[in-house]
């Protein structure tokens, strides 16, 4: 029996005052033991945290109780531990950093697909998919004929509608890891000429929970210590290859120097042969940290502790 839980989640809505907000959600998250991080803004509020199911539970029914939040969704996937070693409750511009802050997803935005209608549509001859995630994230998997862009950040994603001009005629479903790119990018294409622009709902997570991940290919990056998770329970298949040696693999890993750090796959004869470094320079790195078998490194946390700081403005 799996007793935690992974929530995924986002809510465009309207905080009056994030500040405020984010105090007191903080301490709400710390009384439930979650962990995670959370990006709240005028405009919504965007999750992922783990924590014992029945805590998870309590979580989302005090959001979803709140009118703010009454139509937010959770991806709920089960899992043996906690996914974050730290919880980070923080106010930004915007909920997804996507340099496009004046786009209001709750205006208008690209039609739902529901997992379901979803392999049904990108059949059609007139649609194409567009993964509107980067470069590390689909190099690792993507689904099965879909368009990607060569971009290190989201926040490229306004830079590439030239790239996109011959699409404008087609049906154009984009999709992401849970939703919220798309719900900007989608409303960007509309803004931008684009007529027939669906989204994904739920993304590839709520893709692989309901609809078992068909056709999607290789794993999906997460941002949460399993760094990749399978989703294709379906018709599953590898299409990353190690970076050292370019044989098909998609185990991730972090490089062994922690001044590289970098995510990539590395086949498992790489990883001992490197020691589980990414590069013969990283191998010899002074401070590259003792080969482990798994080639996943935590961050050191230094004594990590979430009170720490905090103050209680109220009880
Ligand atoms: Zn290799
Ligand atoms: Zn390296």
């Amino acid at each position: 029996m799996k007793q935690y839980s992974i929530l995924l989640y986002y809510c465009y809505t309207q905080i009056e005052d994030p500040q405020a907000f984010r105090e007191k959600h903080h301490f709400f998250c710390l009384d439930l033991n979650l962990r995670g991080r959370i990006i709240v803004a005028a405009e919504g509020i965007n999750g992922t945290v783990s924590g014992l199911e029945g805590d998870c539970g309590k979580y989302m029914q005090h959001l979803k109780k709140d009118p703010r939040f009454s139509h937010i969704e959770f991806k709920v996937e089960a899992s043996d531990n906690h996914a974050f070693q730290k919880l980070n409750v923080r106010v930004k511009s915007e909920i997804v950093n996507a340099g496009l802050p004046k786009i209001n997803p709750r205006r208008k935005s690209g039609t739902y697909v529901e997992p379901g209608e979803f392999l049904e549509l990108k059949k059609q001859e007139d649609v194409v998919v567009l993964d509107v995630r980067s470069n590390y994230e689909h190099r690792l998997g993507k689904f099965e004929g879909a368009i990607t862009l060569d971009m290190e950040n989201f926040r490229e994603f306004p830079q590439k509608l030239p790239e996109l001009e011959s699409l404008k005629d087609k049906k154009v479903i984009t999709y992401c890891t849970g939703g919220i790119k798309c719900e900007k990018a989608s409303a960007f294409l509309l803004e931008n000429g684009f007529e027939n622009v669906y989204q994904l709902h739920g993304g590839i997570i709520k893709h692989g929970l309901e609809a078992g991940g068909e056709d999607f290919e290789g794993k999906c990056y997460v941002f949460d210590n399993r760094v990749a998770i399978d989703v294709n329970k379906v018709n599953p298949k590898v299409i990353a290859a190690c970076h050292i040696c370019q044989g098909k693999i998609d185990h991730m890993v972090n490089c062994a120097n922690p001044s590289c750090n970098l995510h990539v796959p590395i086949c498992p004869d790489c990883l001992i042969k490197y020691e589980g470094a990414c590069s013969t320079e990283c191998q010899k790195h002074p401070q590259k940290r003792p080969f482990n078998e798994e080639g996943y490194y935590q961050k050191t946390l230094n004594g990590y502790n979430p009170y720490r700081g905090i103050k209680r403005a109220e009880k």
